[in-house]
């Protein structure tokens, strides 16, 4: 499966370009799950200017899509078309102190390395970060979290460019945060953002971090090929338990599965399509539904066409007919 190149149909699109455009790249390169078809034009824009100018001359009606470390992303078989943004870590990749307990940080940044950089710096506040997998400019889309606290809550403001390259600040505020979500308009790319923390000695910071570390080793499948959590908590009970009192602990479709360790986590076990993936999350939740009556949402973000095997259907189509 491969898209019309869309720097043969609008030519001028490179010029005084700095970063990197790339026609058709497979996304299963950049995704946890490694599944899922080819960008149309991937973009990796040197740095913010970049980025703005390249937004800016790019055909509106042509859909964007910014990309992070690819840890909660089930890209469809069939591809996306339109561009991929993804940020590099050298344009996107800084960490520096800025005083009053706050740092500054690139958007491509690792999660985990801003939690290193506050043990540092004696800011804590963090240590949840090395527990999460992904990068900042996903963190501060998903508001992402463990261990009880989440991005919103270490978050200041940041810098986001807009559909036609124009930069804005964004604060706390503006984000409309919620549990893994967050209202910011869907065009906006994140490039950096301020972090606030709150004192305390390293010793103790790296023990909240070997904790967490610890916990993550036990109790999922971290080296598995994953999006982390598959459904979000539903209001008064955790989707894992919802999902093994409806029998689907290992449940398996192709080279999909509901892991035996943890089972909201949905693996990879070789050769899964993101067809078998998605069906398979499709499964679960009809079963849910059947079991409990609780329909469970996806958290993890589906994006693309589907392949050759066809359109999956939400509850495999049958939520009209349960209770
Ligand atoms: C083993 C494992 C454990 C996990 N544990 C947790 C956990 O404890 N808590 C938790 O919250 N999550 C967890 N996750 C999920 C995931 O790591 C987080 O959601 C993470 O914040 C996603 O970041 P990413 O860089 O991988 O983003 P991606 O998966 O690449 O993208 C996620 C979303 O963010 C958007 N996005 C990415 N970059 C930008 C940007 N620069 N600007 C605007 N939008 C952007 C994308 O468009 C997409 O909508 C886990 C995942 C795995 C694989």
């Amino acid at each position: 499966m491969s898209f019309p190149d869309l720097l043969d149909l609008h030519p001028k699109l490179g010029e005084g370009i700095r970063g990197k455009l790339t026609a058709n790249q497979p996304l299963s390169a950049v995704t946890w799950f490694r599944t899922g078809g080819p960008a149309q034009l991937l973009f990796q824009p040197a740095d913010e200017a970049d980025l703005s100018a390249f937004l800016n001359k790019l055909p509106k009606d042509i859909p964007v899509l910014p990309v992070g470390l690819g840890s909660n992303l089930l890209i469809r078989d069939g591809g996306l078309e339109g561009v991929v943004i993804r940020l590099s870590a050298r344009g996107f990749g800084a960490i520096e102190e800025i005083g009053n307990n706050r740092l500054r940080a690139g958007a491509a940044v690792p999660d985990k390395r801003l939690a290193e950089a506050a043990a540092k710096a004696g800011l804590g506040g963090f240590a949840f970060y090395t527990g999460i997998p992904g990068g900042l400019g996903g963190a501060l889309r998903m508001n992402a979290g463990a261990h009880g606290t989440e991005t919103c809550e270490r978050m200041v403001e940041l810098i986001a460019i807009d559909r036609d390259g124009n930069r804005h600040v964004l604060k706390n505020e503006d984000m409309g945060y919620a549990y893994r979500h967050s209202d910011a308009s869907k065009d906006l790319i994140f490039t950096s953002a301020v972090f606030e923390g709150l004192p305390q000695d390293e010793e103790t910071i790296r023990r909240e971090m070997a904790d967490v570390v610890a916990h993550r080793e036990r109790a999922q499948p971290i080296r598995e090929k994953t999006g982390g959590s598959t459904f979000k908590n539903p209001p008064g009970t955790s989707a894992w338990k919802e999902v093994d009192a409806a029998g689907c602990r290992g449940l398996t479709i192709g080279g999909a599965q509901m892991s035996e360790m943890h089972c909201n986590f949905m693996i990879n076990t070789g050769e899964a399509t993101g067809h078998d993936l998605e069906l398979l999350g499709e499964t679960v939740r009809a079963r849910v539904l059947k079991h409990s009556g609780i329909r469970l949402e996806w958290e993890i973000k589906r994006l693309g066409q589907f392949g050759a095997e066809g359109a999956i259907e939400p509850f495999l189509g049958e939520e009209k007919g349960a209770a």
